[in-house]
């Protein structure tokens, strides 16, 4: 994984695309995200809940649950955004329908890059249309702490291709360039971890928002193991 990288822009420029379960959200999401925008010229994070998971079983909370927690985490942060999208639109969740509908809100010109954590990355080539996935944006590949499994040949040809260079920048172009990228205090945190500790009566407390925690005991959510 490459170090972290320096913000260099002077104008924050580049959007991004943060999909996931978010069953719930937790700090490592919260990390990753905020730091982006400490370390690259970011001018907005649309953190999209999915609303059908394309690559996973059923999620515990209701999509609306998971957005209202979400949404209660990223409160107080004026760059973060609860994005709904996935939730309004019918059928599953496919990233590469997402990124053309931020395509297609942002325009043709606009530097917009898709977040994902190594292990989802790994999955990259099976999603639907992945092909197209990197014509629509630029793909930020996040270390995962205990997720460092090798890449499969297909990914590492991704790489080989797309990978940014020394001395190139994300903003320099709307889409197609891979960064890796190790963040400051990235951490081993899952939300299967957190909903695990919650079935087992267990605290999960600061490894995510008291706000979340709070709204999880009120609704009752992630009382027994799926
Ligand atoms: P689950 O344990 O239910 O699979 P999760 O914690 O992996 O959930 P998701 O909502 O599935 O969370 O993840 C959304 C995105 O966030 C994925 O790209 C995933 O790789 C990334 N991600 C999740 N947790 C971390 C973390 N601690 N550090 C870096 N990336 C993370």
């Amino acid at each position: 994984m490459d170090k972290y990288v320096a913000k260099t822009a002077k104008t924050p420029s580049l959007v991004l695309m943060f999909g996931g379960t978010f069953d719930p959200i937790h700090h490592g999401h919260l990390r990753c995200a905020l730091e982006l925008t400490q370390v690259l010229p970011v001018k907005k994070v649309h953190l999209v809940p999915c609303q059908l998971p394309a690559h996973r079983s059923q999620p515990s909370a209701t999509a609306e649950q998971r957005l209202e927690m979400l949404n209660l985490a990223i409160a107080a942060e004026p760059l973060l955004y609860g994005d709904d999208r996935e939730l309004l639109r019918a059928g599953p969740s496919w990233s590469v329908d997402t990124l053309a509908s931020l395509r297609q809100d942002y325009g043709e010109q606009q530097p917009l890059a898709m977040l994902l954590g190594w292990d989802a990355f790994l999955g990259l080539p099976s999603w639907s249309r992945s092909e197209r996935l990197l014509e629509l944006a630029h793909i930020i590949v996040l270390a995962r702490p205990g997720q460092m499994h090798e890449p499969a040949e297909e990914v590492l040809q991704l790489l080989d291709k797309h990978e940014l260079q020394a001395g190139e920048s994300l903003n320099a172009s709307p889409a197609g360039r891979i960064l890796r990228l190790s963040l400051p205090s990235s951490f081993e945190v899952s939300a299967t971890y957190i909903r695990r500790l919650l079935a087992n009566k267990q605290s999960a407390r600061y490894l995510l928002p008291e706000q979340v925690l709070d709204f999880i005991h009120q609704q009752q959510l992630y009382q027994s193991k799926h």
